[in-house]
């Protein structure tokens, strides 16, 4: 026979040679985990590497064999078939009895386990939705009504699947374990039961309304509570307001992204709130003071200083947008624009010729923009 390098056994499961059982029972799990061939379907390397947890395992966990082995290595596991209890190279016993004895209830009844037993539960499917609001909204927060689609139980049958009256029986493919067994590879494994879904039982007579799924698409209507200061793009979520699940496993949740919609006049970045703030020539000069809207819909006086530029930005700390989840607010940034007139009465004509006499020959800016 030739002589083939096996990889450790302690190596393999990850663990030292004076791990307990219980050790030795975890680094299997979470090594059997990472490899299991449900979870990497059609990986030939990963099925590889199962194989080698389970012999580790199958070795390492009975304690004749572990000894044989930490005494002789490879050569005293693999001494003869018979003398340890039937461990041999071309099969490895059970694997589905060691998967039910170490993962026990870990995967339920569908998943690598040999038990059968209940079907598994699933959880529903997690929904989608949008709303729109205004920034005002979005200011003051609010509680929204939507209206959206999900599967819930049958509104006839209430998710039995029968029609009145009529039973349920036991499925005959898989007699009411819900799963069924299939081979693949070196292993035997479980799959959910094709005709029932996995429930283990069948309906005679389905019910009209769902043909016997026992769930339904239903129109909901909620209401969702959106706090102030929300930004575009923040979901909320609606905790058991998605799809129903399988086989008692719960709901889904519902997530509700919400969209602020463009304000006419205010600009929004974080917390901030910009606005532009139209100014007159005179008053970049010479100072003064402009009314402003606030998003609250009040309005006030905000100060113009003397020579003020053309793009500059007054800030008025505090009357921006709340800050989410926080106390205090952002800030109102206002962005100075000077209104230029475009049909100035004569007599503005005549001052601002003056002024730009005064500005020293230049043709200025009012100068370009007046003259035909
Ligand atoms: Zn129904
Ligand atoms: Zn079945």
């Amino acid at each position: 026979m030739p002589t083939v390098m096996k990889e450790d056994y302690y190596e393999i499961l990850g663990v030292s040679r004076t791990s307990s059982q219980t050790e030795i029972k975890s680094a299997f799990r979470r090594a059997a985990m990472k490899c299991h061939p449900d979870l990497h379907p059609g990986d030939k390397q990963a099925e590889e590497q199962f194989k080698k947890v389970n012999e580790a395992f199958s070795i390492l966990s009975d304690p004749q064999k572990k000894q044989m082995y930490d005494q002789y290595g490879h050569d005293g596991v693999n001494m003869g078939a018979g003398g340890f209890g039937g461990f041999n190279a071309s099969g490895f016993g059970d694997v589905g009895d060691i998967f039910s004895s170490v993962f026990g209830d870990i995967f339920g009844g569908g998943f690598g386990s040999a038990r059968g037993g209940k079907p598994r539960a699933r959880r529903g499917e997690d929904l989608k939705s949008d709303v729109d609001i205004t920034l005002e909204e979005a200011f003051d927060g609010l509680e929204k009504e939507i209206s959206y689609t999900r599967v819930d139980r049958c509104s006839v049958c209430g998710g039995s699947g029968a029609e009145e009256g009529s039973s349920t029986k036991t499925c005959r493919s898989c007699n009411g374990s819900g799963t069924v067994v299939y081979q693949q590879g070196f292993f035997s494994m479980r799959q959910t039961c094709p005709d029932c879904g996995g429930k283990g039982t069948v309906v005679e007579k389905p019910c009209k309304k769902c043909r016997g799924s026992g769930v339904e698409r239903v129109k909901e209507k909620i209401t969702v509570k959106i706090p102030s200061g929300v930004r575009s793009g923040i979901t909320l979520r609606i905790s058991n307001g998605g799809d129903i699940g399988q086989n008692g496993g719960g709901y889904g949740d519902l997530y509700v992204e919400v969209h602020v919609k463009n304000h006419k006049i205010f600009e929004r970045d974080g917390d901030d709130l910009i606005l532009d703030g139209y100014i007159t020539y005179p008053q970049a000069v010479l100072g003064g003071s402009i009314k402003v809207p606030t998003i609250e819909g009040k309005e006030i006086e905000v100060t113009i200083p003397k020579g003020t530029q053309f793009g500059e930005v007054l800030k008025m700390q505090g009357c921006g947008m709340p800050k989410l989840g926080k106390k205090g607010f952002g800030d109102l940034l206002i962005r100075v624009q000077i209104e230029v007139p475009k049909k100035p009465t004569a007599r503005q004509k005549e001052l601002l010729e003056e002024l730009a006499k005064e500005t020293g020959g230049k043709k200025s800016f009012f100068e370009k923009l007046f003259e035909k």
